[in-house]
């Protein structure tokens, strides 16, 4: 399955991806959003352009349908923002 992600940093469309922000891991958001990154370089730019580092880790991880672990991206469908 090809799908089509737009990276969240640069707007750029592209398949394959390997890097992205999930907020399960921290406590700014109460609902799951993925935002996929082009590469290293947005992913980089999107620590120092967002303030989500600034805000503590989901301990334990949220349990539920829309909390699942996802390891790859490229298969399923996600909100994004
Ligand atoms: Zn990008």
């Amino acid at each position: 399955m090809t799908k089509l992600h737009t990276c969240y940093v640069c707007n750029k469309q592209f398949l394959n991806a390997i890097y992205w922000y999930d907020s399960l891991f921290d406590t700014k958001y109460d609902k799951r959003i993925i935002r996929p990154f082009c590469g290293p370089p947005c992913a980089n730019k999107y620590r120092e352009i967002s303030d989500v580092n600034d805000y503590p880790q989901r301990r334990p991880l949220p349990r539920g349908e829309q909390w699942q672990i996802i390891t790859d991206i490229n298969s399923i469908d996600y909100k994004t923002d």
